[in-house]
């Protein structure tokens, strides 16, 4: 194949998945996202449709049960999803994370037992770094797994993990050879139903609440056989590993929300009257559209490009910490002013102005805080 049809068939790609999550969004997610919202209620049904609809493992070979296709595809999925509703995309992405661990690192009996099945939307997933003394600082990470004649011995928690009230296998950075620092840590992978593993609090979300987060706790989890995931002493590099994908994840998420913001603020702008015209003719209003208009573009091309750059198979680090950062920030200003051109309505459970608002917030904190993000932005400008 050569470049120019290969760049007409990724296009042509892309167009497709696009098409088929901006449908099913319309159709399945929106109707139900102010209810998932209020209720905080994981949504098993989308779950189950998701992974018959082919959006979980974008860009999984095709042999391994995913789609075989490309970031930019995954990209596209995930902004669709989320215009919908991001609690819903969030999904998309956390199968994507663990998926591509599994799929590059997993022996063959790992992948039948937890890709298949996690691509099939028979079992969910958590990926678990955070704990309390653990944030920014992964090195800091302090649950421990030590060899003993019986199996991995896994003692420690996690805190604030996503699907931890619900997932029935968690992949789990632990601490293997302490005094080597960052080339020290392993991953495990573990089953809820082990003995010692304890699903802790649910937390109550400011936004994408009906994606569960909660701890968990390893209280002396033995495990045996085929629990270690990638070579032993290298479980930090390939957890951060696979965030350049999450990233670009997580700012079409974002751009997803800014599309959604928009067309709310524009739908209400050309309806709500004041003054015997509609706010729509108001240069203020306009302004605040123009703006949101400008920054959803933007978004959305640093987006692609990082993606892009990623299906090149070049290292884009700085472009996707820079999409996720430009994204989520611009995310949360529009929203804000998605609320502002709404007026008082705006402030209003149940209007979706205001869940956009605290949907928002989240995406300049997880999968790496805009700080940290704007950190690696500068170390590769000064390196
Ligand atoms: C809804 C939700 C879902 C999550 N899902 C998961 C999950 O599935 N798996 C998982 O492992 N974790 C998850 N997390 C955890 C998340 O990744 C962390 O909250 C995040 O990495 C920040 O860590 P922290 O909260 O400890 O903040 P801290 O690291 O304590 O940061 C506090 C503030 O200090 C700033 N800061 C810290 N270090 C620096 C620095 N060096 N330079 C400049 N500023 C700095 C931060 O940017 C931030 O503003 C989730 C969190 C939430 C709230």
């Amino acid at each position: 194949m050569t470049l120019a049809e290969y760049d007409s068939f990724a296009a042509d790609r892309h167009r497709m998945m696009r098409e088929t999550a901006r449908a099913f969004a319309e159709r399945e997610i929106r109707p139900i996202a102010a209810e998932l919202d209020e209720s905080e209620r994981f949504p098993c049904e989308l779950y189950a449709k998701l992974a018959k609809l082919g959006m979980f493992g974008i860009t999984i070979p095709e042999d391994m049960g995913g789609a075989g296709a490309d970031i930019g595809s995954f990209a596209r999925v995930m902004e669709e999803l989320s215009r919908g509703y991001a609690s819903v995309a969030d999904q998309c992405g956390l199968v994507e994370l663990v998926a591509t661990l599994l799929a590059e690192h997993g022996t063959p009996a790992q992948r039948s037992r937890y890709l298949g099945p996690l691509l099939k939307g028979e079992r969910r997933c958590a990926y678990a770094i955070t704990e309390a003394q653990a944030g920014s600082d992964v090195s800091s990470v302090q649950t421990r797994a030590v060899e003993t004649p019986q199996g991995w011995r896994l003692s420690g928690g996690k805190l604030w993990i996503h699907n931890a009230p619900v997932a029935d296998f968690a992949v789990v950075l632990a601490r293997t050879a302490p005094e080597l620092g960052k080339r020290g840590f392993s991953i495990f992978l573990v089953e809820s139903d082990q003995k010692g593993y304890r699903i802790g609090r649910k937390e109550h979300k400011m936004g994408q609440r009906a994606s569960p987060v909660g701890a968990l706790h390893f209280d002396d989890v033995i495990l045996t056989g085929d629990a270690r995931l990638g070579p032993l002493n290298r479980g930090f590099h390939l957890m951060m590993g696979v965030l350049d994908k999450g990233r670009v994840g997580i700012a079409a998420l974002a751009v997803g929300i800014l599309q959604a913001a928009l067309d709310t603020s524009i739908a209400h702008a050309k309806e709500r009257r004041q003054f015997g015209a509609p706010i729509a003719s108001f240069q203020a209003v306009q302004w605040m559209l123009a703006d949101m208009a400008k920054d959803t573009h933007a978004a959305r091309l640093m987006t692609h490009a990082a993606a892009a750059s990623m299906d090149r198979g070049e290292s884009a680090s700085m472009e996707a910490s820079m999409a996720k950062c430009f994204a989520s920030d611009a995310a949360v200003a529009h929203t804000a002013n998605a609320v502002q051109i709404h007026g008082g309505i705006g402030y209003i459970r149940g209007i979706e102005a205001e869940r956009l608002y605290r949907d928002a917030k989240i995406t300049q904190i997880y999968e790496g805080t805009n700080q940290i993000q704007r950190l690696i932005i500068a170390r590769k400008l000064l390196s």
